[in-house]
């Protein structure tokens, strides 16, 4: 459930409604519901209560400081997957004991901002990241908390674009190597190994393949045992689904009570990152319909956001919810809703039953608060679109519209020209 509901035949984001806010702040615009925000992250702490656990919110999926804020509020801290991330994160006050750092590629100086910071832990991801890290903390002089991300081989059973558990995965280390990586760790100097981790996938739709995945880890922890490795984290990543439209994902609390009893006897603090679940039906976009146009073989609602604002339709054929702000049109088409872009891969819903829009009417696209403004891009040098929170009966711009001087800010002409 979230806040963006009719009254009547109007579209409100909590006590707000839609159209005042575009006639305010203009069109295209991401709409974030702060009590919505709030909600889920109660749903996923509350199912960890009888736990000791820390949501390490994923923040790429929505990183506006005002959403990092609402969460660090609550008590959460952040998986982080760049030292841009790390440097949002702290400017919204997170805890760094409360940092996660994951990701395939960190960087010498982005290790050496996460030590400084002093994050909680490093999710390795490889075998040579192992040796980086290590060298980089010898050099400040400081010991980096570790965590080896274990690649389980599991499948999630979800889009292969957001699959990250598999053998054939660039993600993690293979499970069956990370025994022996872990020893090597425990023989560097300045590491100190503290969890495991794992993040098989995104927009799970079951809870299988969660347990599937801490069984194989079971063992692996079993063996550091023996090896005389102990750990005090157990991160088992983010990655459960919601519904954008007939996806019936599990609820927090069964996905909690699933986890808990698989895990209780461990003994660990567990670590979550969730990203979508939080954010992504937190969130929409709105955008204003500039033509209609009927092809030969198709109808076209012309929009004035596009691929650039919101990338998941064109980068993964994903599904977004299109409601009208204003519910006073009976009849219906069936149309795809485009935007401005010179690309034929610039679309938002294709094929698609809905309101007969027509020009000026205001379009909302569903589920649109993860993934959505931060895959935004300058493409077709677009001036990325505002950022709005709405809490009870007020709305506060959280990001302004770009502006076409932002659009070339930092770029220079050489003196030759
Ligand atoms: C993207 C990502 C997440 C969050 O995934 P969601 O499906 O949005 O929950 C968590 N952990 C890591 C390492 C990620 O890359």
């Amino acid at each position: 459930m979230h806040h963006f509901q009719y009254k009547g035949n109007e579209l409100y984001a909590e006590e707000v409604a839609v159209k005042d806010i575009v006639a305010s702040v203009g069109s295209p615009v991401y709409i974030y519901s702060h009590a919505t925000l709030e909600r889920h992250y109660t749903a996923m702490d509350e199912a960890f209560a009888s736990v000791p656990h820390t949501i390490c919110y994923s923040m790429k999926a929505n990183s506006n400081l005002a959403v990092l804020k609402t969460f660090f509020n609550q008590g959460g801290g952040v998986d982080i997957v760049s030292g841009g991330e790390l440097f949002r994160a702290l400017s919204a006050g997170v805890d760094p004991k409360k940092v996660v750092y994951s990701g395939v590629g960190k960087k010498d100086d982005e290790i050496e901002y996460a030590l400084n910071t002093g994050i909680l832990l490093f999710n390795v991801e490889s075998e040579e990241e192992l040796d980086r890290i290590d060298q980089v903390a010898g050099r400040l002089g400081k010991k980096a908390g570790i965590a080896i991300r274990v690649n389980p081989d599991v499948d999630p059973e979800t889009h292969p674009y957001i699959t990250t558990g598999l053998k054939k995965a660039k993600f993690g280390i293979n499970i069956e190597r990370s025994l022996e990586q872990y020893k090597r760790a425990a023989k560097m100097a300045n590491l100190e190994i503290i969890g495991v981790d794992c993040h098989i996938g995104s927009q799970l739709t079951k809870v299988a393949p969660f347990i599937d995945t801490i069984k194989k880890l079971k063992r692996l922890i079993e063996g550091l045992k023996e090896a005389g490795i102990t750990l005090q984290y157990f991160d088992l990543g983010g990655g459960l689904g919601i519904t954008y439209s007939d996806e019936a994902p599990p609820l927090p609390a069964e996905y909690g009570t699933a986890i808990v009893a698989e895990t209780k006897n461990m003994g660990l603090h567990l670590l979550f990152e969730p990203g979508r679940n939080l954010v992504g039906n937190a969130g929409i976009m709105v955008a204003k319909c500039l033509y209609t146009k009927k092809g030969d073989e198709k109808n076209f609602v012309i929009v004035d956001a596009a691929m650039n604002d919101l990338a998941r339709p064109s980068l993964y054929g994903s599904y977004h919810g299109v409601q009208a702000v204003r519910k006073d049109q009976q009849e219906t088409i069936v149309a795809d809703i485009v935007g401005p872009i010179c690309e034929s891969g610039d679309f938002l819903a294709k094929d698609r039953e809905m309101p007969a829009f027509k020009q000026d009417d205001l379009i909302a696209f569903m589920s649109a608060g993860a993934y959505g403004f931060t895959m935004s891009s300058n493409y077709n040098s677009r001036p990325r679109a505002a950022e709005v929170m709405v809490k009870g009966d007020s709305f506060f711009v959280v990001r302004e519209r770009e502006k076409v001087e932002d659009l070339v800010r930092g770029e220079k002409l050489p003196s030759f020209l």
